[in-house]
């Protein structure tokens, strides 16, 4: 499910994250938590850099919030798993039409990266992941998860996607009692959309 607006954070700093980093850390430990995302979203210039308003600047921000404290939670029963798997968002191809060479095999369900565009986000992170030995899956939805999660028994789970699709991974991953990573996009929209590459880097 898509959030009902649209953001790009792309070109906000990287001290954002770390700040996001920061405060998952403290989530919970603060009756002033919201104030505080108040303030980071006055201190990095948020809604200026996203035409967000404040509630869906909000939203976005707790979305990435409690995911990097997931990630926080999750990071040590993660480092211990050995069968992994890389669920990346179809949104990320450079092509969203049949320029992209991608090959879909409904039996999976996914599709494969071809590789026709080394500057291909998507391509890049396939390349960097098969690298490391995950299994990749290019998933046009959150609604492919559930037969891969079936038919492969993975232990460990990197997923990039949107705020929106994690919630729907999140409590999956966690019935099947997968350790799960979850890289969030820094622009969505569902076509063309960004994640960060560093970030990948770290988490796989
Ligand atoms: S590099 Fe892969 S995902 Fe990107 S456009 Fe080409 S086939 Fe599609
Ligand atoms: S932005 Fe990408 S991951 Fe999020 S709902 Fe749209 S297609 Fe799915």
């Amino acid at each position: 499910m898509p959030y009902k607006f649209t953001f790009d954070l792309s070109k906000v700093p990287r001290f954002f994250f770390t700040e996001i980093a920061l405060i998952s850390y403290q989530k919970g430990m603060h009756k002033t938590f919201l104030k505080k995302l108040q303030k980071i979203i006055l201190k990095f210039r948020i809604q200026e850099a996203t035409g967000l308003n404040l509630s869906d600047s909000l939203v976005l921000l707790q979305d990435l919030i409690d995911l990097q404290a997931v990630n926080m939670i999750e990071r040590g029963k993660f480092l211990q798993t050995k069968k992994r798997a890389l669920f990346l968002p179809h949104c990320s191809r450079k092509y969203m039409d049949n320029r992209c060479k991608a090959v879909f095999d409904a039996k999976i369900p996914s599709y494969t990266c071809a590789h026709c565009s080394p500057d291909c986000l998507v391509n890049k992170a396939d390349y960097l992941a098969r690298k490391k030995g995950y299994d990749i899956y290019l998933l046009p939805g959150g609604s492919c998860i559930p037969k891969i999660l079936k038919t492969s028994r993975y232990e460990g789970i990197v997923g990039v996607a949107c705020g929106e699709e994690m919630k729907i991974m999140g409590p999956l991953l966690n019935s099947m009692d997968v350790a799960g990573q979850a890289i969030p996009l820094i622009k969505n929209g569902c076509a063309n959309t960004i994640f960060n590459m560093e970030t990948l880097v770290k988490v796989l």
